[in-house]
Order: structure tokens, then C-alpha cells, then sequence
């Protein structure tokens, strides 16, 4: 299990800022920080923990089991962004 960010998110980093285990992306540090749309949680690496629910300013983290319908695909999406990231 894992937690996922969804279509609201505005990229304004407070859930990357206070993750314990940093594995929310891409970093301040990454090269497509400029580009980024939308943050992403590794699902490998979360803890579902939860802080960073607490922070999002649009509601756009879910824990993957409660994701709306309409948002289901973004588990996939978060997870697929770090396979690209990694390959
Ligand atoms: S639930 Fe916790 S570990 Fe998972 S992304 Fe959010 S802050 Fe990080
Ligand atoms: S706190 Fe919410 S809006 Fe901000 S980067 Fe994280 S998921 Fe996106």
C-alpha cells in the first residue's frame, strides 16, 4: 500500500518539504523540477505515514485504496513516473 497524488495537485511542494523518507518527486534538486505538473510518491518507498495529507493545500493525496474513481489511474501514474525516472 502506498499513498498517491492525484489530478489536483499544483505542484506547490509542501508534501516533498516534510516527508520523512523523501520519496516524493521530483526534488527541487532534479533536472525537470521546471516542468513539473504534478509531484509523485514512490510507492516502493512510502511508509503511508499520512503527514503529507495533512499539508496538501487541494486534497490531491489519497492512500491508494481510497482514491476516487476517477482518479484510480494515478496509482499507475505515480508509480510508472518513477520506472521512467529509473530506467
Ligand atoms: S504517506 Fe508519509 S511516507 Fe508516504 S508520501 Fe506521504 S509523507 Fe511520504
Ligand atoms: S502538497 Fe498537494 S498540491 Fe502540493 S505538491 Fe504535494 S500533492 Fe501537490
Amino acid at each position: 500500500m502506498a499513498h498517491v497524488i492525484a489530478a489536483p495537485c499544483v505542484a506547490d511542494y509542501s508534501c516533498a518539504e516534510i516527508c520523512p523518507v523523501n520519496c516524493i518527486s521530483p526534488r527541487t534538486s532534479d533536472e525537470d523540477f521546471d516542468g513539473a505538473e504534478q509531484l509523485y510518491i514512490n510507492p516502493d518507498v512510502c511508509i503511508d505515514c499520512g503527514a503529507c495529507v495533512e499539508v496538501c493545500p487541494v486534497l490531491a493525496i489519497f492512500e491508494v485504496g481510497c482514491l476516487p474513481e476517477k482518479w484510480r489511474h494515478y496509482a499507475r501514474v505515480n508509480r510508472e513516473y518513477f520506472r521512467a525516472t529509473e530506467a
